[in-house]
């Protein structure tokens, strides 16, 4: 079954979002309980039109669970007042931050600007997604003008809409459409009952250093491949299969499942994989490790494995490739292979020229291990999944506050021209990679030994310790 992206009505009670709903999906109206994650408090549906790309639409709103846990049709004018509503809109909007690819906030033209839009308005676009804003019951264009005007105060472009005279419907679908996540490729489209939409892995590395043994490995014995399509080049495929992959928690070398989460079957792909399968001696010496085409690979990817060869030491090209991989914020591991044929004394000196070549980014976790015995393969990929999931995490602007706080309060920003650079919020405004901006009087006072530290603080303070970080600097008074 494939999933439709999903759009997230959100906004506070009788702005017209049922009415909205309704005029979005028409006839396809149905309050459906089977797409996973979908709960019966929200009202879904699916937004069909003839050559145009379908996705399903929630409506956030409206519905709220009763002490019971029944779904119950909100009165907008209850007993609780605001503050209860308030509580609500904020937990049915989080529940669409988690889920959704679109966030359209919803705000009333006639009774303009209200403190819950401004705060929703902050919300939303903490989460990194695309969030759109339409200020509804502009129900005559010549007013437009003068309804919408005090709503580009949320930082957002207000696009005017009458849900319940279908004013600027259009207009606005195609504002959602055009921000829906790009479409999966034909053979990738994915999720099966069971299996988890899995990771698209760049192996990469120096001819000869176990890239082909390590992806045969992955998809050896009785694992199946799916599907190989044609790559890009000559010789190189994708090999996608399905692997049973456990958390990260490891037992004589070996990742098991956490208590109460057992291993699931994860779809792989690893992308341009050069001559994998019927690999002739011919294609081994075309093959070429240029760095231009190792990252172009790393970019089609969620993560990048580079694999270095044990025996032949950490390369200038591995250096190379480890720096690039690093400012462009690919997520990537290193796995040091061949280790079955390194002389116990010669270890060392491999694992700390591989330290010193990571020194720029000591987050990148190192793995040592052998194709040829299978030990520590599977760490790779449960590694990558690890890393995946900490690239994608969101952090609400709670949390990230407290964070700034502690770093702030633990080692002060420097004196620099006189001043210390004064920090004033931070906020997430991106996945993969996960990108966090603080916002202060003067980017300029912020040294990069200062913000180093701060990285090295949202790490530790946040929980992520494997993933690339970008940490930007904007002005703001
Ligand atoms: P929700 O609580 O956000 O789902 O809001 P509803 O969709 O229930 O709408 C609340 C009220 O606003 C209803 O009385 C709707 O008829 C009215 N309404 C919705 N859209 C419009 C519109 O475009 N123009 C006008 N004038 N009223 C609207
Ligand atoms: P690729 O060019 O990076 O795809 O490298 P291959 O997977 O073709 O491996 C190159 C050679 O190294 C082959 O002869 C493999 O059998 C050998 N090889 C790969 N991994 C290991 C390993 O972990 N230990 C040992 N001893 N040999 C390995």
């Amino acid at each position: 079954m494939q999933t439709l992206p999903l759009v997230a009505l959100i906004g506070r009670p009788n702005v017209g979002k049922s009415t909205m709903f309704n005029r979005m999906v028409g006839r396809n109206r149905a309050i459906t309980h089977d797409r996973p994650g979908v709960t019966r408090d929200r009202m879904y549906g699916e937004v069909r039109r003839k050559g145009e790309r379908d996705f399903g639409l929630v409506d956030t709103g409206g519905f709220a669970l009763d002490d019971a846990g029944e779904s119950v049709r909100w009165d907008a004018k209850g007993p609780e007042g605001l503050k209860g509503f308030e509580a609500e809109v904020y937990e049915q909007a989080r529940i669409a931050l988690d889920e959704a690819d679109v966030l359209v906030l919803v705000v009333d033209g006639r009774e303009g600007m209200s403190p819950l839009d401004a705060r929703l308005a902050d919300h939303l676009r903490g989460s990194g997604k695309p969030v759109l804003l339409a200020v509804n019951k502009v129900d005559g264009e010549e007013r437009e003008s003068e309804l919408t005007a005090e709503f580009y105060a949320l930082g957002l472009e207000p696009i005017a809409v009458s849900a319940a005279h279908g004013m600027n419907m259009n207009g606005l679908l195609d504002a959602i459409r055009e921000r829906l996540p790009e479409e999966k490729e034909a053979g990738e489209e994915g999720e099966e009952p069971g299996v988890r939409t899995g990771l698209r892995i760049a192996m990469l590395g120096r001819p000869n250093a176990g890239k082909s043994s390590l992806v045969n490995r992955f998809v050896g014995g009785d694992r199946m491949i799916v599907s190989e399509l044609a790559g890009t080049t000559r010789d190189s495929v994708d090999v996608v299969a399905d692997i049973p992959i456990g958390h990260r928690k490891r037992k004589r070398g070996k990742p098991v499942a956490q208590p109460g989460e057992p291993e699931e079957l994860w779809r792989f792909t690893f992308v341009d994989t050069a001559g994998v399968r019927r690999r002739t001696k011919i294609t081994d010496e075309v093959e070429q490790f240029t760095v231009q085409a190792a990252l172009k690979s790393a970019r089609k990817a969620d993560v990048a494995v580079l694999v270095i060869d044990a025996l032949g030491g950490v390369a200038q090209q591995d250096k190379k490739l480890i720096s690039y991989l690093d400012r462009e914020k690919i997520a990537f591991l290193v796995f040091l292979n061949k280790m079955d044929m390194v002389e116990p004394a010669a270890r060392k000196k491999v694992v700390q020229d591989l330290e010193s070549a990571l020194s720029i980014c000591p987050h990148v976790p190192k793995i040592n291990g052998s194709a040829l015995t299978g030990y520590n393969v599977d760490e790779i990929l449960t590694m990558a999944r690890s890393i995946h999931e900490e690239a994608g995490t969101r952090i609400s602007t709670g949390v990230l506050n407290r964070a700034m706080s502690e770093a702030l309060s633990r080692h002060q920003a420097p004196v620099v021209k006189r001043r210390r650079a004064k920090f004033y919020y931070m906020t997430q405004t991106d996945v993969h990679p996960a990108t966090f901006v603080f916002f202060v009087n003067d980017p300029e006072r912020v040294k990069d030994s200062y913000a180093k530290y701060l990285e090295n603080q949202l790490r530790k303070l946040l929980g992520l310790p494997h993933a690339p970080l970008k940490v930007l600097f904007r002005p703001s008074h």
